[in-house]
């Protein structure tokens, strides 16, 4: 990989994913953080994504103002059949991500505990939610997070017709593109509920799949230290954590973070975001 990608560069990245066949289907491998390693496909149901500009009508335009240096074209996203389930780095690399928020109960503390430890993570936020709390969406692109789009109003969209699950999902990415500057790069379906034509309009708005590999399943309020421990035993390389920073009381999600995080640090993990493609 680039050297370049070792710097810091928000909601860049080169997705070097491929999928692998997993236990429950198909398990998705992608590149995460700064300065890794492409993954390896270990079956050749989907290879990266060819590098070619997007058609002039495609989600993406190139601003028509300003004299700075010209974007890199953006990457076409492929349509895949299962989302990705883990990344893959060198050494111990790590995700978390937070779902359902922004809400000013929790995601300030949430957003907090990762500036104290100067951590990057994931936010898939409800539309409806950030059109609420547009500061908060703008705290978390500021600081260096992924915000991702989890739909507008959180629905499942196994039982929505097509032009309902498109409202969903691009209502929500014009809401951050408008907030944020950029539009999400990802997507996550509301209860890990995806079907075909999520993961096509996923892609035709530019986003890619990505699901989780531990569950903290802290939505049922199951105690501080067993979303710690959760975490804690799941924790390995590549691995990607669901918790909650919305959706009900999330104090003791806030609470474990502020446990597991330091921990999983001292323990040598990198906490970071995937990269879909650099600079
Ligand atoms: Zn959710």
């Amino acid at each position: 990989m680039q050297k370049d990608q070792l710097l810091f560069t928000r909601r860049r990245a080169l997705l070097a994913g491929a999928v692998a066949a997993g236990a429950a289907g198909t398990a998705g491998v992608l590149a995460a953080g700064a300065g890794n390693e492409p993954a390896r496909p270990p079956s050749p149901v989907a290879g990266p994504p060819a590098r070619r500009p997007l058609r002039p009508s495609a989600y993406r335009l190139q601003p028509m103002t300003g004299f700075g240096p010209p974007r890199a074209a953006p990457v076409r996203t492929p349509v895949r059949s299962a989302p990705l389930l883990r990344v893959s780095g060198r050494g111990r690399t790590m995700v978390l991500t937070f779902d359902d928020g922004p809400d000013p109960r929790y995601t300030p503390a949430v957003l907090d505990t990762l500036a104290r430890y100067d951590v990057r993570a994931m936010f898939f936020v409800c539309g409806q939610m950030a059109d609420e709390n547009r500061d908060l969406l703008v705290r978390m692109a500021d600081e260096g997070h992924v915000v991702g789009n989890h739909t507008w109003s959180h629905p499942l969209l196994t039982r929505l017709r097509r032009d309902r699950i498109r409202a969903e999902m691009a209502r929500t990415s014009d809401l951050v593109e408008e907030v944020c500057g950029e539009r999400p790069e990802w997507f996550r379906a509301p209860y890990g509920a995806w079907n075909r034509a999520a993961f096509q309009l996923g892609a035709e708005l530019g986003m890619e799949p990505l699901a989780w590999t531990v569950d903290t399943l802290d939505w049922t309020t199951p105690g501080t230290r067993t979303i710690v421990h959760r975490v804690e035993n799941g924790a390995a390389p590549g691995v990607v954590v669901l918790s909650h920073d919305a959706g009900g009381d999330r104090s003791q999600s806030v609470r474990a973070l502020r446990r597991y995080l330091p921990r999983l640090l001292d323990s040598g993990y990198y906490i970071t975001v995937p990269r879909r493609h650099s600079v």
